[in-house]
């Protein structure tokens, strides 16, 4: 087929690997190349150096010393990075369910293509687009999730997408866009070594950015490092300070907080007056919350909130720093608000060591908020805006009455419309619905109401995959190529490394082909190849925030070591390190070989004081606190926390769960941290096993007994499928991302 033979890279597809053919046992005794790509697992966006045998195909890597985000290192992950493109269980050919076994059975591509036509044009023609929807992933490269997006709404007529980005960065989309006019985090890695007070809210950077965290350890200003967190984790224990805050009270210590700060006068008025606005209507706001009124609600004590806002008034360059513990809560957006609210008010934007920072989970999770044409049209653009539509269509070649005038439902939508029966066919794409979707049981008992489940994955062993009546197999990263964007708003390079396994195929191959196959080859003549849609994709940059028109194709951006956006067309700037003037320390990259680069390796945003708003100001939002759904009561007496387990696993475990390296860094069955009073209370054993139940299902565990978790509170790490049969199904109003991190459980002592 056409398709195969158009694939880029070290061979073609025709060329056909077994899984295991190459791997770290089979070692040349030198690298006859290396090259350099970005890591597929986070959004730290490290480079690897991956070393290649002289039939160009990976063997080894190492990580990249003069890369501008890691700085020659990586962690467990990325070292091991090449090892799951090796597993036994990789999808090798296209998967059909047999309708007399209930088997999934291998099938040509032909076949696949032909069956995911016939049935997704079967089921629009008897019911309609609004019975189409796809979820993408954060996991993909731009170029693909792009294509993906054009090709599904405007090519297929699938009404409905989303993606598994809505579970982990929605909030800080819907947070920025409301406050700054544009979801732009504004800040770059650097900001770790600049900043003399870091605080860091609902984020365990230790484990869950490795790197970024050693860029904190880079910090040659004695920083006040404070972490906000119910738990005592890793990067607590490591801190200045650690508020151990009663679980989702955040947003009434940040409101606290801010009050505290206009208490003492640390506020920048001449900044609030030339730069924002509803300044005046958030003071007037604070006035309830009194220091009395934060400690009762947060469980802190006055003398560690008064040093909290001491900290943060003597500090020159202080910056706010979160991740999903804000992200993934009942009143999300707000929080996310309340953050950039303290950035705002005390001038700490803008300025080297400052920001009201997010910071992303996947590796492509920034691509994917800008160009997934799921919750927006591609750049950041709006469907319902004509003018919008009308970029779009001139740049793409895509129609412009094919473009959908309307949003489309959200994730836990369109999982509701498959159980109401008004959804009948749902793609899936490079994420594990079924283990990582929140709320029991429910969802593997929605799946199966569809008429027609594909699941698009380099594995057709997910759980996701077990349902379905289509698997694509599909090449991982190393095995294509493509960008991806990193927090810091860099756009990096990844590269087909090795070739993927059997007849599996790049996702950009496969929408290529679908297209073919459905006869949109002509809407899509401009989208051959990724770098095509790359040079798409910067044109329609042009003039928008995320302006990255001055890249001249992937050629550049090897050159550059990435680029962070904005990169508008004649900005390049001979390597001058914008914004870092004031700092008296030597500069974090004095030591590597910038110099020579034609645009600065450390960008920020906001210098200028201008944001994205029609009338440039940044505003103050704010909401009075609600309490949790779900408390803790008589039948439930404890609140479970979940969040990652440790820097060698990643989400639901389907690359990392390949690596036996990886396996032997953290425990393998699923553990419960429980206090040791409440241990003892309950006649739990170190080791031994519990049940934990919420109202929604139960799960067994091994007891971890430790005082890093507070007496009624427990906390299960979120890679184990077990853990969302208890969460709770619950989305923030704003973002629509669903609260894991709260939800009421009982434990009790098992002999299971
Ligand atoms: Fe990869 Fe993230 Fe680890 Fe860096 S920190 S090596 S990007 S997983």
């Amino acid at each position: 087929m056409s398709f195969l033979r158009e694939q880029s890279g070290p061979k073609t597809a025709e060329l056909v690997r077994s899984p295991g053919d190459f791997g770290l046992g089979q070692v040349p005794t030198a690298p006859a190349a290396t090259t350099d790509l970005v890591c597929g697992y986070c959004s730290t966006g490290c480079s690897l150096k991956v070393h290649l045998d002289a039939d160009g195909q990976a063997y080894n890597l190492t990580p990249t010393p003069d890369y501008p985000v890691n700085l020659g290192m990586a962690c467990p992950k990325g070292w091991e990075a090449l090892n799951p493109l090796c597993a036994n269980d990789r999808a090798t050919s296209p998967l059909v369910r047999d309708q007399t076994t209930g088997e999934l059975v291998p099938t040509s591509w032909d076949e696949a293509l032909t069956t995911f036509r016939d049935r997704t044009q079967s089921i629009r023609a008897e019911h309609g687009s609004d019975a189409l929807a796809f979820l993408s992933t954060g996991q993909i490269c731009t170029e693909e999730m792009a294509f993906l997006g054009m090709l599904a709404k405007s090519g297929l007529g699938f009404a409905h997408g989303d993606g598994n980005t809505r579970q982990c960065m929605a909030t800080s989309v819907v947070a920025y866009k409301q406050s700054f006019g544009f979801d732009a985090p504004p800040y770059t890695y650097a900001d770790f070594e600049e900043s003399d007070c870091i605080v860091l809210i609902g984020s365990n950077l230790c484990i869950a950015h490795p790197i970024m965290w050693q860029r904190v350890l880079r910090n040659s200003h004695q920083p006040e490092i404070i972490v906000i967190d119910p738990r005592r984790t890793e990067t607590a224990a490591a801190a200045t300070q650690h508020l151990a805050i009663l679980p989702k009270s955040d947003l009434a210590l940040l409101y606290g907080l801010a009050r505290l700060l206009l208490d003492r006068g640390a506020i920048d008025l001449e900044f609030i007056k030339a730069h924002t606005e509803h300044f005046d209507e958030f003071s007037a706001f604070l006035d309830d919350y009194s220091i009395d009124k934060t400690t009762a609600e947060t469980g802190i004590p006055e003398k560690e909130l008064e040093r909290l806002a001491d900290s943060i008034a003597s500090g020159k360059r202080v910056s706010f720093w979160w991740t999903m513990g804000v992200n993934q809560g009942h009143q999300a957006t707000r929080t996310a608000q309340a953050i950039i609210n303290l950035a705002l008010m005390t001038g700490n934007i803008g300025r080297p060591g400052t920001g009201a920072n997010s910071i992303t989970g996947q590796c492509n999770a920034m691509g994917s908020r800008l160009f997934s044409n799921t919750s927006g049209l591609l750049g950041g653009r709006d469907f319902a805006n004509a003018e919008h539509r009308g970029e779009v269509a001139r740049v793409t070649g895509v129609p412009e009455d094919s473009i959908p005038t309307e949003n489309c439902l959200a994730y836990d939508q369109i999982i509701q419309g498959i159980d109401e029966g008004r959804i009948k066919a749902l793609w899936i794409i490079a994420t594990n619905t079924a283990h990582s979707w929140t709320g029991g049981r429910r969802l593997q008992r929605v799946l199966d109401k569809l008429d027609l489940l594909v699941v698009q994955d380099m594995y057709g062993t997910t759980s996701t995959a077990a349902q379905a009546d289509l698997v694509l197999p599909a090449a991982g990263w190393g095995e294509k190529d493509g960008t991806f964007i990193n927090s810091e708003r860099r756009i990096g390079l990844v590269k087909k490394v090795s070739r993927a396994p059997g007849q599996a195929l790049a996702d950009f191959h496969i929408f290529r082909a679908i297209a073919d196959t459905c006869g949109l080859g002509d809407m899509f003549r401009k989208w051959q190849s990724p770098e095509d849609v790359f040079r798409l994709l910067a044109e329609l940059s042009e003039h928008r925030p995320c302006d990255f028109s001055g890249i001249d194709g992937y050629l550049d951006l090897e050159r550059e070591r990435g680029i962070q956006w904005p990169a508008p067309k004649g900005e390049r700037t001979n390597s001058k390190m914008t914004n870092t003037k004031s700092t008296s320390q030597p500069k974090p990259f004095d030591h590597l070989s910038f110099r020579d680069l034609a645009f600065s390796p450390q960008r920020r945003l906001f210098a200028d004081g201008k944001f994205f708003t029609p009338n440039g100001r940044a505003k103050f939002l704010f909401e009075t606190p609600i309490a949790p759904p779900e408390l803790a009561d008589a039948n439930f007496p404890f609140l479970l926390l979940t969040g990652r387990g440790s820097s060698a696993q990643w989400h639901t475990g389907t690359r990392t769960e390949k690596s036996e390296v990886l396996k032997k860094l953290h425990p393998s069955r699923i553990y419960c941290e429980i206090h040791p009073d409440d241990a003892e209370r309950l006649g739990i054993q170190p080791g031994g096993t519990l049940s934990v139940a919420s109202r929604r299902g139960e799960l067994f565990a091994q007891a971890k007994i430790t005082s890093t978790v507070k007496a009624g509170e427990v906390f299960i790490p979120m890679h184990f499928g077990e853990l969302n049969q208890l969460t709770l199904p619950v989305v923030d109003p704003h973002s629509r991302q669903p609260s894991y991190k709260h939800c009421a459980v009982r434990i009790a002592a098992s002999k299971s």
